[in-house]
């Protein structure tokens, strides 16, 4: 896969208009501003250490800034409207886990980081249910802009 296939996803429905993703983003971001303040500064010590450039991504009625590199070794990580991806396919299951965002609130890290710890990453409750939301979703994703 080149380039390329960060900026389209490969079939699903269109995201909702931009209205309500603008009218909705300062929203999710003060009830997900633990995840999203820290995803954040990742993106902009990236930005300004690393010369790596986020795009923005739409997904439903969701606005993403997306890191494109992940870091440690993992694939991906969501933090609230910020997602760090090593690669373009692992989008739409990322951008998922900003459902159980929806319901963890501020307590999305501190509930993640403990079934981590008590279950490891796939088993964890909240893993698995983002496995299911992604392989149920009807969104697709597009990147807007040039990015
Ligand atoms: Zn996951």
């Amino acid at each position: 896969m080149g380039d390329g296939s960060w900026s389209r996803s490969s079939s699903g429905r269109a995201p909702l208009p931009w209205a309500l993703a603008l009218l909705l983003l300062p929203w999710l971001v003060l009830w997900t501003l633990p995840q999203s303040l820290a995803g954040l500064m990742w993106a902009g010590l990236k930005r300004v250490r690393g010369g790596v450039r986020p795009s923005l991504y739409r997904f439903g009625p969701f606005l993403f800034l997306v890191v494109p590199e992940a870091p440690f070794s993992g694939l991906g990580i969501s933090l609230g409207v910020v997602v760090l991806a090593g690669h373009p396919r692992v989008l739409t299951h990322e951008f998922c886990h900003l459902y159980s965002g929806l319901w963890l609130g501020w307590l999305y890290l501190p509930t993640y980081g403990l079934e981590y710890a008590l279950f490891g990453h796939s088993r964890s409750p909240h893993e698995r249910i983002t496995v299911r939301l992604e392989g149920s979703t009807r969104w697709a994703w597009e990147r807007t802009g040039r990015g």
